[in-house]
């Protein structure tokens, strides 16, 4: 039986968004931008699945822009942004534990000339909405921070941060990468205070290779790809109308059971944690009050690569760390306090709602097993 415990890299598809992607290669294959009758029903999926995200973060459709991914998102939000505000205002804060697609963005924008401070949790892991007020200054163009850390589960305080950063600096815009959040806690536009916010297909049992991007009604964003000007010329391209409509499908077949989904993982997690504090040498990374759809673990000792292929050996996937950094040590984990050996044997397992219990069992017993068997 396969064991999948990598939701975190990517879900599978839901049966609806499967079906939402078959009927629009299959039936509604027009390009929406097309001005006849098939062009007008493809732009009709398209903007369904746009009305759904819309409404399911308390949006405007006319907010939501599609993308590739939240990859692009990113780029799209700091690129941007730092484009249209940062002729004078020339620092970008971030969180230091962000997604390599925002922290290579910033490391890049910083190449052009801008300023980025990364902010760091403090000694006790944890990050403090004063410490990112503080970064910020008159200077500051946009602040970025991610709601849940990818490798950890981490929730970082970004409605504490923007709430306060909005109060003293009205026109600084918040930025709020959502991947790891979205569909998982309730994601609100305007309860985040976030100008922007990046969400991806994938990860929510909808399809890979579309993402999308919140822009709040005012906020000016340049566009980073140009073209036909699909997308309000934000962002070229013909739409995927295909991935849009699974995007749609499965945000649709999710809202109305954010939480009840989220209990059900913190059950998991719980059961996950408990069969875990009984074998000896593994310890938990990530924090008891993080997402439960992320436990970070290591079997301390046990290198994570050796580890992940064991496991893999019994068809059971993992991920070491985050699936993006291919197998790279971890900084984001450093960040959090976690280094050296228990870094190097960091396991990630990431679930859904789908995942049962006799699941965790199978894991668990192979990785004792692992353990025991594995030298180092
Ligand atoms: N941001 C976070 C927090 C992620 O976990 C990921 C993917 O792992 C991304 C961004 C990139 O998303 P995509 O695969 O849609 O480009």
């Amino acid at each position: 039986m396969e064991v999948y415990l990598d939701n975190a890299a990517t879900t599978k598809p839901c049966p609806e968004a499967v079906e939402a992607a078959v009927s629009a290669m299959t039936v509604n294959y027009g390009n929406p931008s097309s001005l006849h009758r098939a062009g007008l029903n493809a732009q009709l999926v398209v903007d369904g699945a746009r009305k759904a995200i819309a409404d399911s973060i308390g949006a405007d459709k006319e907010c939501i822009y599609f993308t590739s991914g939240a990859t692009e998102s990113n780029n799209l939000a700091l690129r941007g942004a730092s484009a249209a505000y940062g002729r004078k205002a020339k620092k970008i804060v971030i969180s230091a534990v962000e997604h390599a697609s925002v922290e290579e963005t910033a490391a890049d924008l910083e190449k052009k000339g801008f300023e980025i401070v990364r902010v760091s949790p403090r000694e006790d892991g944890r990050f403090y909405a004063a410490d990112f007020v503080n970064a910020c200054g008159e200077d500051t163009c946009l602040i970025s921070m991610m709601y849940v850390n990818n490798e950890t589960g981490y929730i970082l305080p970004v409605k504490e941060t923007f709430s306060a950063v909005k109060r003293r600096y009205p026109n600084m815009i918040t930025h709020t990468d959502c991947v790891q959040a979205y569909m998982k806690l309730p994601v609100k536009a305007s309860a985040l205070c976030a100008d922007l916010i990046s969400l991806s297909g994938h990860k929510i049992h909808g399809g890979k290779g579309v993402g999308a991007l919140y822009i709040k009604k005012g906020v000016r964003v340049l566009p980073v790809i140009t073209g036909g000007k699909q997308e309000k010329g934000i962002r070229s391209g013909t739409e995927s109308v295909p991935m849009i409509a699974a995007f749609g499908a499965a945000v649709k077949k999710l809202v109305p059971a954010i939480t009840e989904r989220y209990e059900k993982v913190g059950g998991l997690k719980k059961y996950l944690l408990d069969k875990l504090s009984g074998i000896e040498g593994v310890v938990v990374n990530s924090p008891e009050d993080g997402s439960p759809y992320v436990v970070n673990i290591s079997a301390v000792g046990k290198r994570s690569e050796i580890m992940l292929h064991f496991l893999e050996s019994k068809e059971i996937y993992v991920s070491s760390g985050s699936a993006c950094s291919k197998g790279q040590q971890s900084g984001v984990l450093g960040q959090f306090g976690i280094r050296d050996k228990r870094a190097d044997s960091a396991l990630r397992i990431s679930m859904t709602a789908e995942t049962t219990e006799a699941e965790l069992d199978i894991f668990c017993e192979a990785l004792h097993e692992g353990i025991e068997k594995i030298r180092g």
